[in-house]
């Protein structure tokens, strides 16, 4: 069958992934965009399109819609199959875990989470990070083709150890993506091989993830900065890729040092933006004790949403601000971005007050004065999920026939 599928696809193979990215990110909605967006004949993206559904990857409207298109031709439209296959998605952060079944277009199916604190062997949690997804797709009867996961580390590459895991209880150097390739092995999830287990750093992926789907969409130079759990990451998209730097070390941003007298930093020096502008910082800065119930980051944004009246508050929220724009400012001289995008308890301290942020890193950054870099709010939840599940889907969306070859792989 794989067989005869390529022979009769030869012409329109190269144009599969393509079209399929374009329905992915949501750039092809109907059959004359996606001609367009190819420069294909309609026959051609008649063929592609119906190849893409016969691989149950997407759906394609059998009637031309009445409306009008741009060449005032009804165009049939295009679908992401909903009900079509899954990747394994998982994210390790410093109060737990969160693991997804993640469909294409970044569509969340189902999602669960778990423990407190993350045991020091990373093989023990990988093991129950993968039980968790087995068990989802058991549940849900789906067809998965890949796993990926995100860590809250930088991610040496080509073999994916885990540098700086500074949150967790990590050895330095954890050889995650091997531990989580060999878990994802034991756990025999059909359709999951060995051979996939992508691993990447989480404000990485949610950079990725906002650029795919959500508020980095069309950005050219897309920055990324947030705090989600304990730390501050940063990610630059560069003309839809990420920039990872040489050996996948890049941005490391959270050690810009934004306090010369302030906290010290478990990378050695003093007053870093990862202890003075994430969610611990907040609610020293507030002079709360962190509580038992919930994540640092649920504290956090709990008690800025809710108490922001208070005067302690208030005041808590504008030193970090100040300190996160001095942080971003640095990099907008550095990056010269066309946009800016804040995550995890950024995003809130920008929702707390946009023009306060805006004025911060307008006033203390050189291109920032000139014309103001858009500064905005990631929009997808679980974007580092979401991200993880980008590099699961990469295979597919590089030559979706490959969703054959793994369905014959699994029997
Ligand atoms: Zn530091």
């Amino acid at each position: 069958m794989t067989h005869t599928r390529t022979t009769r696809l030869e012409r329109g193979r190269s144009a599969l992934g393509p079209a399929l990215e374009l329905v992915h990110t949501g750039r092809a909605p109907t059959r004359a965009v996606l001609t367009s967006e190819l420069g294909v004949t309609r026959a051609t993206a008649g063929a592609v399109a119906a190849e893409l559904e016969a691989l149950g990857l997407i759906t394609v409207d059998s009637r031309p819609t009445a409306s009008a298109g741009s060449q005032g031709r009804p165009s049939h439209r295009l679908f992401l199959d909903e009900n079509g296959p899954v990747v394994l998605a998982a994210q390790i952060h410093a109060d737990g875990y969160r693991t997804a079944l993640v469909g294409l277009g970044g569509r969340i199916v189902a999602t669960e989470s778990g423990c407190d604190t993350i045991p020091a062997d990373p093989a023990h949690v990988l093991a129950e990070v993968v039980a968790s997804g087995a068990g989802m797709l058991e549940r849900t009867g789906r067809r998965c083709l890949g796993a990926a996961l995100a860590i809250p580390s930088a991610v040496a590459e080509p073999d994916g150890e885990a540098l700086n895991p500074l949150h967790l209880a990590w050895p330095t150097g954890a050889p995650v993506r091997r531990l989580f390739r060999r878990a994802l092995a034991d756990a025999r999830i059909p359709g999951v091989t060995a051979g996939i287990g992508f691993t990447g750093n989480d404000v990485n992926l949610a950079a990725l993830a906002e650029h795919r789907h959500g508020a980095g969409r069309g950005a050219r130079d897309l920055l990324c900065v947030a705090s989600g759990h304990r730390g501050v990451g940063g990610a630059l998209v560069l003309d839809g890729r990420l920039h990872s730097g040489s050996s996948g070390l890049a941005l490391e941003v959270g050690h810009l040092t934004v306090n010369p007298e302030g906290a010290p930093c478990h990378c050695g020096s003093r007053g870093c933006l990862d202890v003075e502008a994430d969610p611990l910082a907040f609610l020293g800065a507030a002079r709360r004790a962190p509580g038992p119930e919930g994540s640092l980051l649920r504290q956090a944004t709990d008690l800025l949403r809710e108490e922001y009246d208070d005067p302690s508050v208030r005041a808590a929220a504008d030193l970090l601000i100040d300190r996160l724009g001095l942080g971003i400012a640095g990099l907008v001289n550095i990056l010269n971005p066309d946009r800016i995008i804040l995550g995890g308890l950024h995003r809130e301290l920008l929702g707390a007050d946009p023009e306060r942020l805006r004025a911060v890193v307008a006033d203390r950054s050189l291109w920032g004065r000139s014309g103001g870099v858009p500064i905005l709010p990631c929009s997808l939840d679980h974007n580092s999920l979401v991200g993880a599940a980008e590099l699961a889907w990469q295979p597919v969306l590089d030559d979706p026939l490959v969703v054959l070859e793994e369905g014959a792989a699994s029997g």
